[in-house]
């Protein structure tokens, strides 16, 4: 059990990537509040982490809302007694030309992807002791381009810098931070606008041959997560399928 007498919290966890982080943490008995905007989605992983014997609770928060932030990890401290890991996983990812990107849906996805990163571990850190963890759910979007995303690309770039900077002032007190960048996933999110000519067209991009799974991400977040990534820090690792080797 990777992650006996852990505590953490997991945001946009109602489905998709942080739907399977929270079922993999319960899998190694880590207890945890799982978060998302849809506060019907969480109860449903909840419930799915109690039949499987785990510990969890449901709650709502809107990572780009600092007030709801702060309830979210007080609430956690209060039911768990403390915070060892923060997967920042909520994001969002709206496909639009640069040239017609208005300056608002540039704000709500600074503030959804990035600003939310930075509220959320800022408020987890303070909380946490030697061992914590902090884990952001970046993109391959941090290292390639991607028409249509640019207010995407950039704040999952900005997700890069943040992890290394904070990594860096805190590694005194013995906590990691660190991103996975996932490459295609098959989620609720990314997969709802994809018909089969996509998907295929998608996979013949990827060097390992399919998209990924939810359940491929997740795994890399509970090593990340564990006592075996703990001389790992500031790092983004690459899940992806091989699609950035080429
Ligand atoms: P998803 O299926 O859309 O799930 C994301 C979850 O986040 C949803 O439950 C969503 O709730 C929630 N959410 C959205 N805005 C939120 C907010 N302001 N506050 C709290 N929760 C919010 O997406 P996913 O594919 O699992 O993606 C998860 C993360 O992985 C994202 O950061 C994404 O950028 C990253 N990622 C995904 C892929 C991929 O191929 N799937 C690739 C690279 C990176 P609602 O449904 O109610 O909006």
């Amino acid at each position: 059990m990777l992650l006996k007498n852990k505590i953490a919290v997991i945001t946009g966890a109602g489905q998709g990537i942080g739907k399977a982080i929270a079922l993999a943490f319960a899998a190694e008995n880590c207890r945890m509040l799982v978060s998302d905007l849809n506060k019907n989605a969480c109860e449903d992983v909840v419930a799915e982490i109690k039949e499987q014997g785990g510990s969890a609770i449901a709650f709502k928060c809107d990572v780009s809302d600092k007030i709801e932030i702060d309830k979210m990890v007080n609430e956690t401290i209060e039911e768990f007694g403390g915070l060892d890991i923060i997967v920042n996983n909520a994001g969002i990812f709206p496909f639009k030309a640069f040239t017609d990107i208005t300056e608002e849906e540039w704000d709500k996805v600074m503030n959804v992807n990035l600003k939310s990163a930075f509220l959320c571990s800022q408020a987890a850190a303070k909380m946490m002791s030697a061992g914590g963890r902090i884990i952001n759910i970046s993109s391959i979007a941090s290292v390639i381009g991607f028409s249509g995303l640019v207010h995407y690309c950039s704040s999952k770039s900005g997700m890069s810098g943040l992890t290394r900077a904070v990594a860096l002032e805190i590694a005194n007190r013995h906590i990691t931070v660190n991103a996975i960048a996932p490459g295609s996933i098959e989620t609720p999110g990314a997969t709802a606008g994809l018909d089969e000519a996509m998907k295929e067209q998608t996979i013949a991009a990827i060097p390992l041959g399919r998209m990924g799974t939810g359940e491929d991400i997740a795994q890399a977040a509970v090593f990340l997560a564990s006592e075996k990534a703990s001389y790992i820090t500031g790092q983004t690792i690459i899940v992806d399928g091989g699609w950035t080797l080429r």
